[in-house]
């Protein structure tokens, strides 16, 4: 597979952390003490906290890291206790959501269908979208990648036109690999993205898919951002638990800059 042609994107999900305002203003000072002043060239870097915290991110007025969500709910507004449209993401500095995340299909059942939903909601709003896909140990183990990749991206992606697919980020992310210490193979990963990139070429066209991003997600550290991300056909990563060491998760961004 020929050289990504895409800035890269490097994705921080900082999950339901930190646990206070006070300690996402620690967390604040680090990262713009790895940050400030530095012109990163080759990468686009965004970072998805809980949404209680976008103002103060905003506050800091980062030149180089963009705000995402981790989540939203698929209606405008109305009668949903608890929820947050993407609009109301969009209105509070969010330039980006991630949507279909592991631990909301684990955690929160959500399905195909609810993904898509949310899916369109994020677009419609002007939010881009990362939509993460990915299959189990168990899928895994008996073969069953491709087929699992292709039933969520069609079901996820149905009723969405190819003029919207450049706004959408693919992560490929296999639920063995997110929270553990695993990491498949450089080869494994990008196996995983020619299938994807096949499945995106028959819902859309060569064009458009090239315009697309597709990341790598799951247990990604900077001993082995190299093995998943740094592959010259790689567009990137979605960074869970090192994006909360801010040293580290620049760390990883560097590695990808300096390929
Ligand atoms: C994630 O939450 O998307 C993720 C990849 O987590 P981790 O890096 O901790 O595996």
């Amino acid at each position: 597979m020929r050289k990504t042609m895409h800035k890269k994107l490097i994705v921080g999900n900082l999950k339901m952390n930190p646990v206070s305002p006070a300690e996402f203003g620690r967390y604040l000072d680090m990262l713009e003490k790895e940050t400030k002043g530095k012109n990163f060239e080759k990468t686009e870097i965004v970072i998805c906290p809980p949404a209680i915290y976008f103002r103060q991110f905003s506050e800091r007025k980062f030149k180089n890291i963009k705000l995402g969500a981790q989540d939203v709910y698929w209606e405008y507004q109305g009668a949903y206790t608890g929820e947050i449209s993407a609009g109301m993401v969009k209105a509070n500095g969010a330039e980006y959501s991630i949507v279909g995340h592991s631990e909301r299909r684990k955690y929160f059942g959500e399905n195909e269908e609810i993904i898509n939903s949310k899916l369109k909601a994020i677009l419609r709003s002007g939010l881009k979208a990362i939509l993460c896909v990915g299959e189990s140990g168990e899928e895994r183990k008996s073969n069953q990648t491709a087929p699992v990749l292709k039933k969520q991206l069609e079901k996820s992606l149905a009723g969405i036109g190819i003029g919207k697919a450049e706004y959408i980020t693919i992560v490929y992310e296999p639920i063995w690999a997110v929270g553990t210490d695993k990491t498949p193979s450089s080869d494994e990963v990008l196996e995983a993205k020619i299938v994807i990139k096949k499945i995106l070429t028959v819902l859309y066209s060569k064009k458009a898919v090239e315009k697309m991003k597709i990341l790598y997600g799951g247990s990604v550290k900077s001993f082995c951002a190299g093995q998943v991300c740094v592959d010259p056909a790689m567009d990137g990563a979605l960074i869970g638990r090192e994006s909360l060491a801010p040293y580290e998760f620049i760390k990883i961004v560097k590695i990808v800059e300096e390929k």
